[in-house]
């Protein structure tokens, strides 16, 4: 008699799901109850998102923070499908890539990620970038080229969001443009680097003043143009010329995790169980941005590749125990610390007792983040470009 393999359809392939699908790939199974695993992105590339900043001062390369799929998981039997997944029927235990093709399932993996909202003011979406994918990254590179080309004297940069990725790009594109540079962040609060450590708040702070780059807090936008952006402070609007504005702020799911008949918070997200499945549902599990994550104690963790990437763990763990007729495992997140790129060849880093700036954090970073990427030969080959360009430089 022939048993019917179990087929893990994961949905979305960043670091709640490639990492899940590698990790399920990595354990031990019974040859008859060996899944098959099924990996779907829209993307043909896994975008490691920490170092997305280094692509605008092209201190690193795409394939270095963006390898392809095909390439990652060459070793493992995990099957990459690519396509845009439009619906996810739970009826049917089907899952409907580019509206066309169905792919049937017996455990499903939600990790679809989030995205950022540019419709809640006005112009934003037409006028503002934001700063999530290779495509938004490309965008704002080339921008900044046309700009840096062009006879202007000053390049004026509005940043929105004083979180980490507001100031680690402020930093970044402050040390590309130089002198020509003009960059201000816009934060509704009353400082930047709200949720930050101490230690990497006044870093931050430091790298900021350092670099001039300006501070607009308790201040929102208003309208976004093509060449202008209007703040309003203390009830007053000022509406000033901008070249590039950047969004950095807020995290939303996508219509495809709206339009699922599962429970969710008011705010969108998916509610799970500790055990990560989603609630009143056997067999569909939910990790990463589009989910409410919280701690052992019940405390709401932040949307973070720290919490994906440790819940991608358990969540794989604990289909193999379903799988195998054995217990799951709650959740526990294991708080490692903080990371931020504060311009090219600098950084700051606190966490296991630990608090670095400058050049010593830039390298600590550039190493962890290299532990972290995806497959072995992804990281020998990113690794050894790492240590032989300085040489390749030097030479040329
Ligand atoms: C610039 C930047 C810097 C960051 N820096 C840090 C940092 O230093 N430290 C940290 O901990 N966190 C950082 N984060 C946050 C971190 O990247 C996210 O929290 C993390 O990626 C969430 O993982 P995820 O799997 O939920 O989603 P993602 O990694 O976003 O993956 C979602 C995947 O789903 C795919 N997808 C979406 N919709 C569909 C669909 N309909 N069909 C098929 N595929 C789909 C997407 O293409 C994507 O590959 C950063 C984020 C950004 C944008």
């Amino acid at each position: 008699m022939t048993t019917q393999k179990p087929c893990i359809c994961i949905v979305g392939g960043g670091f709640g799901g490639l990492y899940t699908a590698l990790r399920l790939d990595s354990l031990l199974w019974q040859l008859e109850t060996k899944p098959e695993i099924i990996l779907i992105d829209k993307s043909d590339r896994f975008l490691f998102s920490p170092l997305l900043y280094e692509l605008i001062t092209e201190e690193l390369q795409t394939w270095e923070i963006a390898p392809p799929f095909e390439e990652i998981l060459s070793d493992t039997s995990i099957v990459f499908r690519q396509g845009c997944v439009t619906h996810m029927n739970l009826k049917t235990q089907q899952v409907i890539l580019d509206s066309v093709s169905a792919i049937s399932y017996n455990y499903l993996v939600i990790a679809a990620g989030g995205k950022t909202p540019l419709d809640i003011v006005p112009g934003a979406k037409l006028h503002a970038i934001p700063f999530k994918t290779l495509n938004d990254a490309y965008r704002i590179k080339e921008k900044l080229r046309l700009l840096e080309e062009s006879e202007a004297e000053k390049i004026r940069v509005a940043i929105v969001g004083g979180g980490y990725s507001g100031v680690e790009i402020a930093c970044k594109i402050a040390d590309r443009l130089g002198e020509k540079g003009r960059i201000r962040i816009i934060d509704r609060g009353e400082q930047i680097l709200d949720s930050a450590s101490k230690f990497n708040q006044e870093t931050g702070i430091k790298a900021l003043e350092k670099r001039q780059i300006w501070l607009d807090l308790e201040t929102e936008v208003t309208e976004v143009q093509s060449d202008t952006i209007s703040l309003r402070y203390k009830g007053i609007v000022d509406t000033i010329p901008v070249d590039l504005v950047i969004w950095t702020v807020g995290n939303q799911v996508s219509q495809l995790t709206k339009q699922l008949p599962l429970e969710k918070t008011e705010t969108g997200l998916l509610k799970i169980k500790p055990t990560l499945e989603v609630l009143n549902r056997n067999g569909i599990y939910a990790l990463g941005d589009i989910v409410e994550s919280k701690d052992a104690t019940g405390k709401k963790l932040p949307a973070t590749a720290q919490v994906a990437f440790q819940q991608s763990d358990y969540c794989a763990w604990n289909i193999w125990a379903s799988i195998n007729h054995k217990p799951q495992l709650p959740f526990r997140y294991q708080p490692l610390g903080e990371m931020m790129a504060l311009g090219i060849d600098n950084a700051a880093l606190s966490g296991l007792g630990l608090q670095l700036n400058g050049s010593v954090a830039y390298i600590a970073r550039r190493l962890i983040y290299l532990y972290r990427l995806p497959n072995l030969q992804h990281q020998l080959r990113v690794g050894l470009n790492w240590i032989t360009q300085p040489l390749v430089e030097l030479l040329s």
